[in-house]
């Protein structure tokens, strides 16, 4: 069984992370598909997320009535900086006999061999790149195995949709209905 992993800090979650989710299931024919929101990003320490609980929750909002996406909530549960290669080892744990796959976007490649235990991750999963406009070539280089997708770049970023709600501009085109309409009703991001 193909299994994929897509780990992020989904702050929020927006229409660019479903596509790489598509993209995915559909050129790498993944069986499962998990969304894994981080409690804290190992490479921005001082950033201060929006709620785990409400990126959780938008996140459920995004995925409502998708058969083939879950929400796993692990990394928030255990707290602190998220290492991508604990979660890979309770997945390994889990489905000793899966395929696992880690999706991440193309502005990712570059500091891969910066992730803890950078080659024991390489070791223990393929990576599926989607190319994500203003970034470079998304070629992954060794230890690293895995393969670039398709997809049809989409240049949507939660920064973006931060900036624009700061603003007060509105965000419907780049976030699901039900995750705009939960992000009119809280000033998280004012
Ligand atoms: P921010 O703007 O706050 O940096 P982000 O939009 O990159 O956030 P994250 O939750 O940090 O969102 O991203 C999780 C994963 O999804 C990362 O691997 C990132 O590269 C990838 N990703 C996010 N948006 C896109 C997109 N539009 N196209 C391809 N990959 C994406």
């Amino acid at each position: 069984m193909k299994i994929g992993l897509f780990g992020g800090s989904f702050d929020p979650v927006h229409l660019g992370h479903l596509f790489v989710a598509r993209a995915a299931r559909e050129e790498a024919g993944l069986a499962r598909l998990f969304f894994i929101p981080a409690a804290q990003s190992p490479f921005k320490p001082e950033a201060q997320p929006a709620p785990a609980a409400e990126r959780l929750r938008w996140l459920r909002l995004a995925l409502a009535g998708d058969t083939t996406a879950e929400v796993d909530d692990q990394e928030i549960r255990r707290g602190g900086p998220s290492y991508t290669i604990d979660t890979v080892r309770a997945y390994a744990r889990t489905y000793p006999a899966a395929e696992l796959f880690y999706l991440i976007g193309a502005d990712q490649t570059a500091q891969l061999r910066l992730w803890r235990e950078a080659g024991e991750l390489a070791r223990q999963v393929q990576f599926l790149v989607i190319p994500r406009p203003g970034d470079g070539p998304a070629e992954l280089a060794a230890p690293f195995s895995g393969r670039v997708l398709r997809g049809v770049p989409l240049g949507v970023s939660s920064s973006e949709i931060r900036a624009r709600l700061k603003a007060g501009l509105p965000v419907e085109h780049l976030t699901p209905p039900a995750v705009a309409e939960a992000l009119a009703n809280n000033r998280l991001y004012l």
